[in-house]
């Protein structure tokens, strides 16, 4: 049983799993490999970097998410269900538990099908999604418990640095949610 499944490691998700892994949660993250963040090898206006390639954000989020104890497994997720524990995560290769889910998958949720939620339509444009999960300003997926979105999956709103800060958002809000209180993450 993992305390947070997050459905994509794109930026979003992974950001995600770096903040509940660095909390000292049990975190699984699913993903294709299919980040649309692959698309561009010269980001100029993230804040670090002077420039950075989409393949070394996601190499180095998926080194932080795993020098933090978390997990990075290439699944593709088929379905996801609720269960008495909490989520029941299925892909084409095994079944996996989880109390919290964080969906981080962009454009695509057909997965979340039997989860029955809402959706926002997407805004015109070239690379835009078709539409969004509908959640609060918490990031909190509308009308479920202990389901947030991240990302594009999210937000119409299109960029790398978005995207990473969004999976940061939900995963504070997350933590917050199971602690029952702000959290706040101090390094030293
Ligand atoms: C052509 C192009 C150029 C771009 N150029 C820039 C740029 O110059 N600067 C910039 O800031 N941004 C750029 N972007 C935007 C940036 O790529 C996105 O904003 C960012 O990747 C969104 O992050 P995300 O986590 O929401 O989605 P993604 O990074 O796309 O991650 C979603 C992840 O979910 C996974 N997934 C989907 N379905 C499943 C499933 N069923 N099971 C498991 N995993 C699944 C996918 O494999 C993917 O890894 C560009 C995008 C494109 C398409």
């Amino acid at each position: 049983m993992k305390t947070v499944i997050v459905v994509g490691g794109g930026l979003s998700g992974l950001q995600a799993g770096v903040f509940t892994a660095k909390a000292g949660e049990e975190t699984l993250v699913l993903d294709t490999d299919e980040s649309l963040v692959y698309n561009t090898s010269n980001i100029q206006n993230l804040v670090g970097h002077d420039s950075v390639s989409g393949e070394e954000l996601l190499r180095s989020g998926r080194d932080k998410l795993e020098e933090f104890g978390g997990e990075f497994k290439q699944e593709k997720v088929e379905s996801v269900k609720e269960n008495e524990e909490g989520f029941l995560v299925t892909t084409e290769e095994s079944r996996y538990e989880s109390e919290y889910l964080v969906l981080a998958s962009a454009g695509i949720h057909d997965y979340a099908d039997p989860l029955d939620l809402e959706f926002e339509d997407g805004v015109e444009g070239m690379y835009m999604m078709d539409e969004h999960v509908r959640t609060d300003e918490s990031n909190k997926v509308t009308g479920a418990e202990k389901i947030y979105a991240a990302g594009l999956a999210n937000t119409w709103e299109y960029q790398a640095s978005v995207a990473i800060g969004d999976g940061a958002k939900a995963a504070v809000n997350l933590l917050t949610d199971k602690y029952g209180e702000p959290y706040e993450d101090h390094d030293t």
